[in-house]
């Protein structure tokens, strides 16, 4: 029986991981559940699989719920400070990290500290702090097991191999839903037409990012880090089917695909099971109802987001946090109908040229220059 904890358990990953836990349930055990501000959720959850405690970062509901927990025999932990405790505690096998945003930074650390193995959902752990989180696994012997599903397709297509015999990594992006629109009708989408995911139901931070193409951008990054591959052998193509997940192409020619619908489940049930397989009764993949798989390169004109992720990633330092921060305010401006979906990409492009890029020795460094990188954003772009 493995423990776990799961930072984040009200989000779309989080309830998707409980899903799994759920139907292995004879094989984990929770933990810990952690929540940002959906504490009616929280209980839910906390009354149904009985963690030893839960926590909450934004406390404004908390006192209505304080009884309740206490009735079930709950703890209840608060504010960010509850997060950074239970990441560090070593009564958990797993921590699986569900944060959004460049918060699940710290956490993961945390985590690798602990020896813990790290289930990660959080793609700004890797694109903000990754030198810092890879060198920290390298340290402790902890395992960092992806569950972004184009990460996890790579490991499964690496398990088994001499990883010196890559050759080069292509991650699949779906194009979102503006990949057939003319570029020049992007300045005028509206925040639900850019809601709307062709085939993964997802928050609302990574659907904005994947209408982007920021999402495929901050995973090259990801893919960095997670396999020690250069910028210049990772590569993009829109797949608009979602049924391939990544690929690698090995020395020799050989070129090995992971498939599979484009489930949730599929990925996180294997980051907590690897390198085993588990039987699972999620839809399965059946090749003779689909009508076509395709491919084709991606518009770095037209999504310039892709594009800003390879020079951010060229330029090291801290210019991938700047990206990071840019865009999650950004997108934060464009979902509160502050500015259009095309001055996402424009404000990230003038804060990569506006703000510093140290190389970053600490990680406090690198969490210094995201506050300012947003700082810059809210002061130049909330009123456009
Ligand atoms: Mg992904």
């Amino acid at each position: 029986m493995k423990t776990i904890g799961i930072l984040g358990s009200t989000g779309s990953i989080g309830k998707n991981c409980l899903n799994v836990l759920e139907s292995q349930n004879s094989h984990f055990r929770i933990q810990y559940l952690t929540a940002y501000r959906n504490i009616k959720l929280l209980y839910e959850q906390a009354k149904k699989f009985r963690p030893k405690a839960v926590a909450i970062l934004k406390e404004d509901e908390l006192n209505s719920y304080r009884k309740k927990f206490e009735d079930i025999d709950i703890e209840v932990l608060s504010g960010f400070e509850a997060l950074l405790e239970i990441s560090s505690r070593d009564d958990m096998d797993i921590v699986v990290n569900a944060l959004v945003g460049a918060v699940g930074l710290q956490p993961t650390l945390n985590a690798i500290k602990a020896n813990r193995r790290v289930a990660l959902a959080n793609k700004e752990s890797l694109v903000i702090g990754g030198q810092f989180v890879m060198q920290k696994a390298k340290e402790t012997g902890a395992e960092i097991i992806p569950i972004d599903s184009e990460h996890n397709a790579l490991l499964q297509c690496i398990a088994g191999e001499n990883v010196d015999s890559i050759h080069s990594i292509i991650l699949t992006a779906s194009g979102g839903p503006f990949r057939n629109l003319p570029h020049a009708a992007l300045a005028s989408v509206t925040v639900e037409q850019a809601l709307k995911h062709p085939n993964w139901d997802m928050g609302q931070k990574i659907t904005i990012d994947s209408a982007t193409l920021m999402n495929k951008g901050l995973e090259v990054i990801e893919a960095h880090w997670l396999f020690g591959i250069e910028a210049d052998r990772i590569d993009v193509v829109i797949h608009p089917q979602s049924i391939i997940h990544s690929l690698v192409e090995f020395e020799d020619g050989s070129v090995k695909a992971q498939l599979g619908l484009p489930d949730m489940r599929i990925p996180i049930q294997y980051a907590l099971t690897y390198p085993d397989r588990y039987p699972a009764d999620f839809p399965r993949l059946d090749l003779k109802t689909l009508q076509a798989l395709t491919f084709e390169p991606p518009d770095m004109n037209k999504f310039s987001c892709l594009r800003l992720s390879y020079e951010a990633l060229e330029y090291g330092g801290s210019a991938p946090a700047v990206l990071n921060a840019a865009n999650e305010e950004a997108v934060s401006l464009f979902l509160n109908r502050k500015i259009s979906f095309e001055e996402i990409p424009e404000i990230v492009e003038k804060a990569l040229t506006e703000c510093q890029f140290n190389s970053c020795h600490k990680v406090d460094e690198l969490l210094e220059c995201d506050r300012m990188t947003r700082e810059y954003v809210k002061k130049n772009f909330n009123e456009l």
